[in-house]
């Protein structure tokens, strides 16, 4: 296309940027040298950020000094003493005047090893799993393509197609939370998404959904298909077998429900040729060197992460038990470290909670399929116990 810009001679920009002035092609430079001077900075926001990014809240992470913190599905426990003692050893080896690792291949092989990645896959590690859904959307992007996820689901999927420009679809899950698989068919054949993601189990669910239907979703896929398995620990199922049979799975995991969610470190598994051109939209020095040389040391302990894990696993369905034993409140089942439930009043419930020293997550909606929902992280026994305390109170 032929671009009509002899309105304004070459002479006049060059002039413009030696005098230092903004100089831009003829058919924006009117109204902006005329209004730039006496914009106010609010109609220069508006007039520079995009209006996507003006309608979005940032992710919010409410205060949680001296309250139990039962909101952001973290592991509860510390390390042993003497552990620490061994970490702090290492840490003290650490050169912080260097830049880390800019892929360090002993950590991806170390971490591929203890999440179960297949030979010939390949990985791809995140600041968190958050950077690598960023990551594939930066590679993905482009006006109209789209990101498809069941709905409710992780709010990050859809804060990340708006950030990177590109579409979000939801597709609500059935009454009880399983996919509706005729549904994602359909959405699938009619938006032909870049990605679709799927939380295996899903969050703020907890619930893993069908297998088969899986399956059915990563065949009819045109675009890449990734099953995000943050709280893989908790729920002893995954499909990471499964990479290779499809070449457009990858599947995903985190560091961060196995007690390390202070290092941010996720990874992405699949097949090289995929990895190779996310890793070009990846930041430099992603993974800092505090991280590397903690989640290697912490590798060398799993025993004393995956007893934690047990233990919370266990604290789970005790959990589960006493909610369900309450008059007036419905919990669903999960396999991940947290447990959804609905209560008659959410947001006073919420608020009585806090009242008492206790933070969950509310999930905010008055109608739809997380109506009146609350969500629960399982923490120590005596964490579980004062919730669930309060609950009582709060609910009389
Ligand atoms: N996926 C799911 C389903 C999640 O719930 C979370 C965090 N809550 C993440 C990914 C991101 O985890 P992280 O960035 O800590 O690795």
């Amino acid at each position: 296309m032929r671009v009509r810009r002899n309105f304004v001679s070459n002479d006049f920009y060059r002039k413009g940027r030696e005098e230092n002035r903004v100089c831009l092609p003829w058919r924006f430079f009117v109204p902006f040298t005329v209004k730039q001077k006496n914009m106010l900075m609010s109609d220069k926001i508006s007039h520079w950020i995009r209006p996507q990014i003006r309608a979005l809240s940032a992710y919010h992470v409410p205060p949680s000094a001296d309250l139990i913190k039962l909101d952001a599905m973290e592991n509860p426990y510390h390390w042993p003493e003497t552990m620490v003692e061994e970490w702090l050893a290492v840490l003290r080896g650490v050169s912080l005047n260097r830049y880390p690792d800019p892929s360090p291949a002993r950590l991806k092989t170390s971490l591929g090893k203890a999440m179960g990645v297949p030979a010939g896959q390949s990985v791809l590690l995140g600041n968190g799993s958050d950077e690598l859904i960023q990551m594939i959307a930066l590679a993905l992007a482009q006006p109209g393509r789209v990101i498809l996820t069941p709905e409710p689901g992780f709010v990050m999927y859809k804060m990340i197609a708006t950030m990177t420009g590109m579409d979000y679809v939801g597709v609500p899950l059935a009454a009880d939370f399983s996919l509706d698989l005729e549904a994602m068919l359909a959405a699938i054949e009619q938006c032909q998404p870049a990605v679709v993601f799927l939380a295996y189990p899903n969050n703020p669910t907890g619930n893993l959904f069908d297998r088969l239907a899986i399956n059915a979703v990563i065949k009819a896929s045109p675009g890449l298909v990734v099953v995000d398995e943050a709280y893989h620990a908790f729920a002893d199922d995954s499909f990471m077998d499964e990479l290779g049979k499809h070449d457009n799975l990858l599947v995903m995991r985190t560091v961060s429900k196995m007690g390390l969610a202070g290092l941010r470190l996720g990874l992405l598994a699949g097949p090289d040729e995929w990895l190779t051109e996310f890793d070009k939209t990846r930041l430099p020095y992603n993974i800092n060197v505090l991280t590397q040389v903690s989640a290697e040391f912490a590798l060398t302990h799993r025993a004393v992460l995956d007893q934690q894990t047990r233990q919370i696993c266990t604290d789970r369905e005790k959990l589960m038990t006493d909610l369900q034993a309450l008059d007036g409140i419905m919990a669903f089942p999960s396999r991940a470290n947290f447990i959804l439930f609905r209560v008659p009043q959410a947001a006073a419930v919420f608020a009585a909670l806090k009242e008492q020293g206790v933070l969950i997550k509310n999930m905010g909606a008055e109608q739809g399929p997380l109506a009146q929902c609350l969500r629960v992280t399982v923490g120590t026994a005596e964490e579980n116990g004062a919730f669930l305390r309060a609950l009582v109170s709060a609910i009389k």
